[in-house]
């Protein structure tokens, strides 16, 4: 009934049809128009108390805010939207560059430590934190930090001479666990040390606990010996006979074993790359590198080896194209010691720990002089290729 009258209307009065019409038109319009006002208004009385709110936070140091507020940039950079950007304006007026900078190194160093301590097991994320290590700005092949610690005491009177430099490394093999774990039990002894007074604050200790993070920083199971180019970089280093030894060693030697590729060429690798340089700029009078798990030290370079560290004996095994041991101990003449711990997946116990830390620094004490005139002394290493002991090759 109601439709029939409707149209009836409509049929004797078309007028009001239209009328209708443009008054729903201009009604809708108005609500618009006015609902457009409100919404500014509200955005911008928004955006003041954003900023007021930041203001008094920054005052209040709240770094939670900032570091928050550092990420919202980001987001916003990557959407492309704009209306952070007052906010981000304030801050980087308030922060400088340098505090920022800062803020980004504690997240990596953060999130480094939390997969080092998700690695292993006898290194928690705390212990890593507590190593406070320093970003080196060099990012391995799959973008993880290579990390380093120094630990030196400056007095006025100790300020005018050299100090003596001694370089720890570990973890050039991602699969051996216990060598970066050890080389972080030791940081944090080097950090007591320097907390109060020891012998060691003679030295100047330069500490890389990872040469190789994306062999080891890997799910459970899937750590190697290699890195991310299925490089060892135990063989990469840019020995003199690299060129022409590297692969004819790898070769006939090896079998072309993959866990000891020595890669494209010498010094290929990123970490290869790093390490040499600091060994360059840092230009230790000894260098201590860990490895497992043949249960010995192996020594090279131009000074006396010690008989043992701990419960580990002295045994040369010699160097091979592209080693480590080649590059420092025999090329460069830096005496090194190479720490080849029993098991890769097992820490020795803590008096083992304790004993192999103190005869490393009885043998830096005793042999590794200052200012000793390494190169006038004669090498104690067997160059000849069949004097080597390869059976094993751990290091
Ligand atoms: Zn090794």
């Amino acid at each position: 009934m109601t439709v029939s009258k409707t149209k009836i209307n409509a049929q004797t009065n078309p007028l009001n049809k239209i009328e209708l019409i443009a008054l729903i038109l201009f009604s809708a319009m108005m609500f618009f128009f006015v609902s457009q006002i409100f919404y500014h208004a509200h955005k911008n009385k928004n955006m003041q108390a954003n900023e007021q709110n930041l203001v008094k936070d920054i005052h209040k140091s709240d770094k939670n805010l900032i570091e928050e507020i550092v990420i919202e940039q980001h987001v916003s950079q990557d959407s492309g939207e704009i209306e952070i950007e007052p906010v981000t304006e304030l801050v980087n007026e308030i922060f400088s560059d340098t505090e920022l900078v800062k803020l980004e190194n504690q997240k990596t160093i953060e999130r480094y430590c939390e997969t080092v301590g998700d690695k292993l097991g006898s290194v928690n994320v705390q212990d890593c934190k507590d190593a406070k290590l320093k970003l080196s700005g060099t990012v391995s092949n799959q973008a993880r930090p290579l990390t380093y610690r120094d630990f030196v005491t400056q007095t006025t009177e100790e300020s005018k001479q050299e100090k003596t430099r001694i370089m720890l490394v570990g973890g050039i093999h991602g699969d051996e666990f216990s060598g970066v774990s050890i080389a972080f039990k030791w940081l944090n002894k080097l950090a007591k040390a320097y907390s109060a007074e020891s012998t060691l604050n003679h030295y100047h200790w330069r500490v890389i606990p990872i040469l190789n993070p994306d062999g080891l920083l890997l799910p459970d199971g899937q750590s190697k010996r290699m890195n991310a180019n299925g490089v060892d970089l135990n063989r990469n280093f840019p020995t003199e006979d690299w060129d022409e030894f590297a692969h004819q060693y790898w070769i006939n030697k090896r079998g072309k074993d993959p866990r000891r590729y020595p890669g494209e060429a010498g010094g290929s690798e990123i970490e290869t790359q790093w390490i040499v340089e600091q060994i360059n700029e840092f230009n230790p009078h000894a260098v201590i590198s860990i490895h497992a798990p043949y249960g010995i030290v192996d020594s090279d370079g131009p000074i006396e080896p010690p008989k043992k560290l701990g419960p580990l004996q002295l045994k040369i095994l010699g160097t091979y194209p592209g080693s480590m041991g080649r590059y420092v101990g025999v090329q460069k003449n830096i005496p090194m010691l190479t720490v080849e711990l029993k098991r890769a997946g097992t820490m020795p116990s803590q008096k083992n720990i304790d004993l192999i830390w103190t005869d490393i620094q009885n043998w830096i004490d005793k042999k590794v002089l200052k200012n000793e005139s390494v190169a006038a002394m004669q090498s104690i290493r067997h160059e000849d290729e069949d004097t080597i002991i390869d059976k094993k090759a751990g290091d």
